[in-house]
């Protein structure tokens, strides 16, 4: 893991698993941005290869996407539904 701001720090942060059909836990990002700057520091377990990877990128758009650099595949910070019940 690497090492990760305070949350005060930031102006963003969310720490996201991600579960694959039987309901495991298979990957995970942690996406945050320190204020002031431009660009994002993040942290993922690939949900797809299982692989980690970490690094600052710049993102514009919302869902914020994050390409997986060992396979290519994008994880998506969906918007946090409220639960159902
Ligand atoms: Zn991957």
């Amino acid at each position: 893991m690497p090492k990760l701001p305070k949350i005060e720090e930031t102006d963003y942060f969310t720490n996201r698993t991600y579960k694959n059909e039987e309901g495991d836990i298979v990957g995970k990002l942690i996406l945050y941005r320190i204020k002031g700057e431009k660009e994002f520091g993040y942290f993922m377990i690939c949900q797809y290869c299982g692989k980690e990877s970490e690094g600052k990128v710049e993102l514009k758009r919302r869902p914020y996407r994050i390409k997986c650099i060992h396979c290519g595949k994008t994880t998506t910070v969906e918007k946090i539904k409220p639960k159902k019940r």
